[in-house]
């Protein structure tokens, strides 16, 4: 089995060009910070605040996630409940970055991303896969782009759903989130020793896809 690991901030383009290169190169696509989401919307759910691990991590073993595919798309299920569409709300994003700095809810959801590798030639995207997750993938991939230029791309995202929000909003989100995932001390944001650096700032989609399959093929791996 094949494993590529793509790690990067919060609108690097990192699940976009994950899923297009899934796609091509018929791998499944693993989008790890949908489980830290759905750790975030069970704490939401339940009141329990999302910054107090003395209240969440007892309640981590009444929460079962699964993931499963249709048409190339990830789901995402809390407790037998499709909550793809769910997790994607503006304020899940800080919501998960608070839970996922949390050892245990990080060792909670760690078999799962691991268990994907053993069954598929995976593309999986987070933040530490590359450190922590997979420190074994044959690829690794470290994207990023000026803080602007994510939070343009966020908020045409959330604009496009028809959500409310301002690019001043999307851009102290996001700024906030790098804060919380560089600073952590479990598994922060950083990129692995023999990761290979892509900087999309300024990037059409498409380059950045056509980037990362030539770095796959130059690699062998497809
Ligand atoms: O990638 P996404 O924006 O959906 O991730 C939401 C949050 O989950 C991130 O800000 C990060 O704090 C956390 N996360 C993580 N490790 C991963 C994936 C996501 O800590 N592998």
């Amino acid at each position: 089995m094949t494993s590529i690991a793509i790690d990067g901030p919060a609108g690097a383009g990192k699940s976009t060009i994950a899923q297009s290169v899934a796609r091509t190169l018929e791998f499944i696509y693993v989008d790890t910070g949908a489980l830290y989401r759905a750790v975030g919307l069970f704490a939401l759910q339940n009141n329990i605040p999302h910054t107090d691990d003395a209240a969440l991590i007892p309640r981590l073993s009444e929460i079962k996630v699964e993931l499963d595919y249709q048409d190339g798309q990830q789901l995402i299920f809390l407790n037998g409940r499709d909550v793809t569409g769910d997790i994607r709300g503006p304020e899940m994003g800080l919501i998960a970055s608070d839970v996922s700095a949390f050892p245990a809810v990080r060792d909670f959801l760690l078999g799962l991303q691991r268990e994907m590798t053993t069954k598929y030639n995976v593309i999986m995207d987070g933040r530490d896969i590359g450190t922590v997750v997979l420190p074994g993938a044959q690829l690794k991939i470290f994207l990023t782009a000026t803080p602007e230029d994510r939070a343009m791309r966020r908020y045409k995202e959330f604009i496009a759903k028809g959500s409310k929000i301002t690019y001043d909003q999307v851009l102290g989100d996001i700024q906030r989130r790098d804060a919380n995932d560089i600073g952590r001390a479990t598994a922060p944001l950083k990129p692995a020793q023999d990761a290979v650096m892509l900087d999309t700032t300024g990037n059409e989609f498409e380059q950045s896809v056509a980037q990362v399959l030539k770095i796959i093929r130059e690699r062998g791996l497809a």
